[in-house]
């Protein structure tokens, strides 16, 4: 790629895996995020539109602030400074929830938990337990593959300090939700990896039509929660630690912990 200094990978323009074209209509506000999730023909469109999203001020300020200025590591690249839509197989069995794209992560790759430490521990474990093509995911062409799992975040653009606020959560809740809808009749387990994308995939998961019970349980590594669809069937949620630089430095979670929820997320998608 070129190592211009725009704030943002135009659509259409190359970017490897890149979803969208020009012509992929933009969401500048929260109302418009809900009318094209809604109207969106399927995934791949979807995606797309997920991608060019300007709905939330704050976010996107920052995500193209961060795109203009970069970290000294990355000074030579283009960093991609959009929305980070979900990515993996289209009728995937597992799902996988984070929370938001990493500043010089997602943010600068285009690609979920690609090119940040997070990213590492995740993709290694995936690929431990057979769920990977690859052990690392370093750039949106560098043929990673996942097997029968999507990953996708409750907020698809870097927050400043990793905080997205309620509303810009609830503004992204749309995104989510139609991704969720359009994978229910594979998914049967999804993986939330730390207790924010605990917290954001009960509303997406409502909204997909299953039915989540009263009260909500609480987020824990290895909790697991079946929850029923009247029309369809169960999917199980299953919490996981994030693999974040804090919980691995500390040692809250292991690889071994990691490996063991992706064993089980198998068990359950098998089923
Ligand atoms: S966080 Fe979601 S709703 Fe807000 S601008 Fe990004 S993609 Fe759009």
């Amino acid at each position: 790629m070129t190592t211009g200094n725009a704030p943002y990978v135009p659509p259409g323009t190359g970017w490897p895996g890149d979803p969208a074209t020009a012509a992929t209509p933009v969401a500048h506000d929260a109302r418009e995020v809900a009318e094209l999730a809604a109207s969106a023909p399927d995934l791949r469109e979807v995606v797309a539109r997920e991608s060019v999203c300007r709905a939330c001020d704050r976010l996107v300020a920052w995500r193209e602030k961060v795109a203009v200025e970069r970290r000294r590591a990355f000074a030579d690249e283009e960093y991609w400074g959009r929305p980070v839509p979900g990515w993996g197989a289209d009728a995937p069995s597992i799902l996988i929830s984070g929370l938001a794209p990493a500043a010089h992560g997602g943010n600068r790759t285009g690609r979920i938990f690609t090119g940040d430490r997070s990213g590492d521990w995740l993709f290694a474990s995936l690929h431990r337990v057979g769920l990977a093509a690859r052990e690392t995911s370093v750039r949106a062409d560098d043929g990673q593959e996942l097997r029968g799992v999507r990953v996708v975040a409750a907020v698809r653009c870097a927050p400043p300090d990793n905080k997205p606020t309620p509303d810009e959560r609830r503004a992204c809740l749309p995104w989510l939700a139609r991704e969720v809808a359009d994978v229910r009749p594979s998914v049967r387990c999804v993986v939330a990896l730390g207790g924010f994308a605990w917290q954001g995939v009960w509303p997406a998961l409502k909204h997909a039509g299953y039915a989540p019970p009263r009260p909500r349980p609480a987020f824990g590594h290895g909790v697991e929660v079946e929850i029923g669809a009247p029309d369809g069937p169960p999917v199980t949620l299953l919490g996981c630690y994030h693999p974040s630089q804090q919980n691995t430095f500390t040692g809250r979670v292991t690889a071994p912990m990691l490996d063991a929820v992706f064993e089980r997320a198998k068990e359950l998608a098998a089923r």
